[in-house]
């Protein structure tokens, strides 16, 4: 509604406070943390230590462009940040990309060199030709070791707690604690208990993977992502990561962690049917963590109704889109940019089809 946008644009002038409360210890809180102690606010960032898997800790790390052209840029913005923050969480990988329609996002990655076409090497079966170029892949453990130290060492208080409530000026922890500032949510798919404007914009959804060790010589750094028959593959030295988009829908936080065994074994079996050699691969772990989306799939950052803001609904491409939109989240709060249209936490949001939207496939 007009009125709920103007609302949250008055919110944002309010918002412009001087010390701010982060609440969420993931990628998104740790870069929102990290951006604004950069531009000297006085940040307390409560992050509670890690009992349940959260998406953060499970990602496979692809850092993707292989989206809409707005959010690819964002990709790229992201890389940058996160090869200046924590240049030894990235690694650049070989990738293989067969696409499935999305001409908007073909033109994008070869205009910009990322892709170029190019026949499939011997090792895959049912394709002659796909994309070849590289993508940055992260390993988001020492990246968030790294975002923790840089806010620390900027000033930024960490504190470890989970919040109860969140008013507008100040956040009531578990542990009894009162923080006083201007807070914003960046607690993921808990956001929803958090900001009431969350639950009517927003689904959660499980995300989930397995992991295959001992990948053939010609795949070890390697990234596949196969939106024709849905599947992606990470492979570092020893491991790789093999997962897909088309997770369900979950109806509280909470159930959210199972993984869907028969749905993992029929993502093995497609990717099985591209790379065949993972027939023979053994495997070792699977793991499932819910991630959280707005109905119209673009992340949600800045002033709501509810008089905090947010930041958050990076769907299945947190690594990926996070680092970027917090940097723009914390020029807003400077006063020295506004959030695009497409991000800004007070539009309205209307549902796109197909459910769910994938992170790699969003067109
Ligand atoms: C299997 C899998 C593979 C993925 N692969 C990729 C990929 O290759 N590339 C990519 O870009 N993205 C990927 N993602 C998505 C990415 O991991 C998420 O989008 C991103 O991690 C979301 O970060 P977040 O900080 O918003 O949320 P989360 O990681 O969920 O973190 C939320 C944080 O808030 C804390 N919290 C919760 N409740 C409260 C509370 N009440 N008070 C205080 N703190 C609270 C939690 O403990 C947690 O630390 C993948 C996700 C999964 C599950």
């Amino acid at each position: 509604m007009p009125g709920d946008v103007e609302e949250a644009s008055e919110t944002m002038e309010l918002l412009r406070g001087e010390g701010y409360i982060v609440v969420g210890g993931g990628i998104a809180g740790l870069a929102a943390a990290y951006m604004l102690t950069r531009k000297g606010f006085k940040v307390t960032l409560l992050a509670p230590a890690q009992s349940r898997l959260t998406a953060s800790g499970a990602a496979a790390g692809i850092i993707t462009t292989l989206m809409p052209p707005r959010l690819a840029e964002l990709a790229l913005a992201s890389a940058e940040i996160i090869g200046e923050v924590a240049p030894e969480s990235v690694r650049r990988m070989k990738a293989y990309w067969i696409p499935s329609g999305c001409s908007d996002i073909v033109e994008y990655n070869v205009s910009k060199r990322i892709f170029s076409e190019a026949p499939a090497p011997p090792h895959f079966s049912g394709v002659d030709s796909l994309y070849a170029g590289s993508l940055p892949v992260v390993d988001t453990g020492l990246l968030m070791a790294a975002l923790r130290s840089e806010i620390a060492g900027r000033g930024g208080r960490i504190v470890d707690g989970e919040a109860v409530e969140v008013a507008a000026t100040a956040v009531e922890t578990g542990e009894g604690l009162t923080l006083h500032g201007t807070p914003i949510v960046a607690a993921g798919p808990w956001s929803r208990d958090l900001v009431q404007t969350l639950r009517r914009s927003t689904v959660v959804y499980r995300c989930q993977a397995l992991s295959v060790r001992g990948p053939p010589a010609w795949m070890k750094n390697t990234v596949v992502i196969d939106d024709e028959i849905d599947f992606y593959i990470v492979c570092w030295e020893r491991d790789c990561v093999v997962g897909d988009g088309s997770n369900d829908r979950v109806n509280s936080v909470d159930d959210g962690f199972n993984p869907d065994l028969d749905d993992l074994l029929d993502v093995a079996y497609r990717a099985s049917q591209r790379l065949p050699w993972l027939l023979d691969a053994t495997p070792s772990s699977y793991w499932a963590a819910p991630c959280i989306a707005a109905l119209d799939a673009a992340p949600l950052a800045g002033a709501t109704p509810d008089g905090v803001a947010v930041l958050t609904a990076f769907n299945g491409a947190g690594v990926t889109l996070a680092p970027a939109t917090a940097e723009l989240l914390a020029k807003s709060l400077a006063g020295e940019a506004s959030i695009p249209g497409f991000l800004d936490a007070s539009r309205s949001v209307k549902p796109v089809e197909p459910w769910p939207p994938e992170p790699f496939r969003l067109c």
